[in-house]
């Protein structure tokens, strides 16, 4: 099995040592195991949401150290969840770096307003932009971050549901062409269970979202998106039951890039 979605206390809202993670994914039965911890965004930003520009070498070396740790008995790998849009504070050559396995692009931000960081906050906002004028903006981004062909996995496919909110208008159209676009460029689809431990209680992305994406020829992976060493592989039977009833059979794991596909 697969967890390529894993922070560390880097970000600064992760606990936990990096080894514990490990070892959770370890007795979980983890083969393939991804640390994605926050890439940096613009430092007025950045507090207690990810790691500094300072810290990325210290990461990739704190990942490679673990991978030869471990060797033998589970097969890590370095990643980071990158903001889409880009910030510049995450240097354009890290896109090109054989270090590095695999990229998570994610939509935290829509402008400069982070859609997912408090329930009050969200609510008030929500409400000015109406939530499908919110979520036309967030599929946007998506498409556009699916066509860019950067990104080994999108993070998270409907996190403005987080606090509960969701949209009237129908993104069938929309959603089916960011899988289209994505699988065209060998982009996973993160299967992410943290939306269990949400008020939301709902796995990203919705069954009928995932559904869609595989009738419209979208490739899959898994994420728990531990931010604790217990939440390593988390709910992952949850997310392995949607995958299989929407009839999807394998799931696919990254490395220095390249698209490794294997049974679910
Ligand atoms: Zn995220
Ligand atoms: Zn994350």
């Amino acid at each position: 099995m697969i967890d390529f979605h894993n922070h560390t206390e880097l970000c600064g809202h992760a606990e936990g040592s990096p080894d514990d993670y490990v070892m959770t994914a370890i007795k979980r039965g983890i083969r393939y195991f991804g640390f994605a911890d926050h890439a940096p965004i613009e430092e007025s930003i950045r507090g207690g949401i990810t790691m500094s520009p300072e810290e990325i070498e210290d990461y990739i070396g704190m990942t490679k150290a673990l991978k030869e740790k471990f060797a033998g008995q589970i097969e890590i790998f370095t990643g980071f969840e990158v903001d889409y849009p880009e910030f510049e504070a995450f240097d354009s050559s890290y896109y090109n770096d054989d270090r590095i396995d695999y990229l998570i692009g994610s939509c935290h931000f829509i402008g400069d307003w982070p859609i997912d960081f408090s329930p009050e906050a969200s609510d008030e906002e929500y409400s000015k932009r109406g939530v499908d004028s919110v979520c036309a903006d967030y599929f946007n981004n998506m498409l556009s971050l699916a066509k860019s062909g950067k990104y080994n996995i999108i993070g998270h496919f409907d996190l403005y549901k987080k606090f509960g909110h969701r949209p009237e208008k129908d993104f069938s159209d929309i959603i089916s062409q960011i899988a289209k676009e994505a699988a065209r460029n060998g982009t996973s689809i993160e299967i992410n269970s943290s939306g269990l431990r949400k008020p939301v209680k709902e796995i990203y992305p919705s069954f009928d979202i995932i559904k869609l994406i595989s009738e419209s020829g979208g490739i899959f992976t898994l994420g728990s998106d531990s931010h604790h060493p217990d939440d390593v592989a988390k709910d992952f039977d949850k997310s392995r039951e949607l995958l299989l009833k929407a009839g999807v059979e394998k799931i696919s794991y990254y490395r220095k890039r390249n698209r490794v596909e294997i049974s679910l």
